[in-house]
């Protein structure tokens, strides 16, 4: 094991879980074993909240402008390990070492967007009669629970620390058990940046520990990000126990793409948009249909997918099953009828043979019902379908269930404005492949990629995580009782 086994992190100490169940952590690069995981108990979770509750005492009365020093260093220290932290993402999850960068640097902007709040949080105040005032601040909710997958080890988890924390919150994180490592180190810079004991704890595990938090009376709001099936237990289970609930799901993200679109722009946006962290990104193009005579543009996509070298800049994908899930959905698109292009199957990189690698796979003449084009697949592989007409090609997009991105390429402006006003996903791009919202603004899907109200990052994100308390003060007396009726 190259990494010592991995403990959770309470009241500011990383501390031995009570599971007698663990999981081996894996490099998907190369199959070297990295560490062992613990699949933690409710006695672990509740060792967490007391540390937690402890902690929501002092946290949540310190003023949010003190709060945030916090996170001015947090940045700081985000920038200063960004080589360390991002050979770290690479060793667990798999991707390239610029994408590990390039997602760090995200994590860099949101803690900035978190030193904003002060700015985003003064409340309302206004004199509603003679001498009567009524105003609105915003305070924490509580103890909160942040479940994440494996996909960004590092910045999905800071989607929500940052402004979780600067708001006043005390948090529980849950790591997904394949890259559990990443959240250990941010644990640590967290405490070097000088935010107190017990405000951020980690516990790791599997279902069970998640059902936990879910079921556990003093977690008053549980953000979820992973797959649709996992984002439905999670909102249901969470709230049925009366808790506030943001469950983020998967996706299957659809690029139309018109005959007037620049070709090579195109080309490169497409490739980069299903190859891009192997395909595993919730924003990644799975799907891409094709409106008219745009062969020259599918031409040069091949072209760019045959620059896109598995084990160089081309990452791995997260373990053996998804290789196999993978690979199994390229055979039954071709056993249905649709043609491959390009064939990701069967890849071993040279020295890395331990590793777990999909090539780049362009899949066209593909059918609205394959499964290869209803499902998510989140391996580097696009499905191309044929359409005559923009509303054709709108009705295929609509139709899945799922609702996080969409884009167009085109240069037409009329159409690109009636795809953004009829495409039925939360983030719309218009010759861009991955349409991710910058700071300040929020990121969140509809339909089966989101469940509960509000986005998780940006100036949305306030909403989940305070609640607004209304007072109504009168100090002179001579203003009469019924000021109101
Ligand atoms: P996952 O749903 O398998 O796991 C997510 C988390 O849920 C992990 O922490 C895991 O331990 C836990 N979990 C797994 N099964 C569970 C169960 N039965 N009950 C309770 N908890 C359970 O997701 P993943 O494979 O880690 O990540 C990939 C998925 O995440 C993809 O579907 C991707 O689209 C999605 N994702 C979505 C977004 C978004 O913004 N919508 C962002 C990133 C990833």
């Amino acid at each position: 094991m190259k990494y010592p086994a991995i403990q959770n992190f309470i009241h500011g100490e990383f501390v031995q879980s009570s599971a007698t169940r663990s999981l081996d952590v894996i490099s998907p690069v190369d199959g070297t074993h990295l560490s062992k995981v613990p699949m933690s108990t409710a006695t672990d979770l509740n060792r967490a909240v007391t540390a937690a509750k402890v902690a929501f005492s002092d946290w949540s009365r310190t003023p949010i402008k003190e709060r945030v020093q916090v996170f001015f260093k947090y940045k700081a220290l985000l920038e200063k390990n960004i080589k360390e932290l991002a050979e770290l993402i690479q060793e667990e999850n798999g991707k390239t070492y610029g994408e590990a960068v390039a997602e760090i640097e995200k994590s860099i902007e949101l803690s900035e967007f978190a030193t904003s709040l002060p700015q985003l949080v003064t409340g309302e105040v206004l004199e509603v009669s003679k001498g009567v005032e009524c105003r609105i601040e915003h305070v924490p909710v509580g103890i909160v629970a942040s479940i994440v997958p494996f996909n960004f080890p590092n910045m999905v988890p800071n989607w929500t620390i940052p402004n979780a924390i600067a708001l006043g919150n005390c948090m529980i994180m849950k790591p997904s058990e394949k890259v559990p490592l990443s959240v250990g180190r941010l644990a640590s810079l967290l405490k070097e940046a000088g935010l107190p004991d017990g405000v951020f704890n980690v516990v790791h595990g599997d279902v069970e520990i998640v059902e936990a938090i879910c079921d556990h009376p003093s977690i008053e709001a549980v953000s979820f990000v992973g797959s649709t099936k996992v984002a439905k237990i999670v909102y249901q289970r969470s709230t049925h126990q009366y808790k506030r609930c943001l469950a983020l799901g998967g996706a299957k993200n659809h690029l139309l793409v018109l005959p007037d679109a620049i070709p090579g722009m195109t080309a490169q946006n497409v490739a980069a948009s299903m190859s891009g962290c192997a395909g595993q990104r919730c924003m990644a193009a799975s799907a891409m249909v094709a409106v008219g005579s745009v062969d020259h543009i599918i031409d040069k996509i091949c072209d760019e997918a045959r620059k896109i070298v598995p084990g160089k800049n081309l990452g791995a994908v997260i373990n053996r099953q998804s290789k196999e899930r993978i690979e199994k959905y390229i055979t039954e698109a071709e056993k249905d009828g649709a043609k491959i292009l390009i064939d990701g199957r069967n890849v071993v990189v040279a020295g890395k043979e331990g590793g777990t690698y999909v090539g780049p796979t362009v899949i066209d003449f593909v059918k609205p019902e394959m499964s290869v084009a209803r499902e998510e697949i989140f391996g580097p592989v696009i499905s191309i379908m044929r359409t005559h007409t923009v509303d054709e090609a709108l009705a295929i997009e609509n139709a899945n269930p799922y609702g996080n991105a969409a884009s167009v390429f085109t240069q037409s402006g009329g159409i690109a404005r009636y795809i953004i006003d009829h495409a039925s996903a939360g983030m719309v791009g218009v010759n861009v492949g991955v349409p991710v919202p910058r700071e300040p603004f929020s990121f969140g899907g509809w339909n089966e990629s989101k469940f509960g109200v509000g986005d998780i990052t940006g100036k949305s994100s306030v909403e989940f995580w305070t609640k607004l308390k209304k007072s109504t003060t009168k100090w002179n007396p001579e203003a009469g009782i019924n000021w109101m009726s």
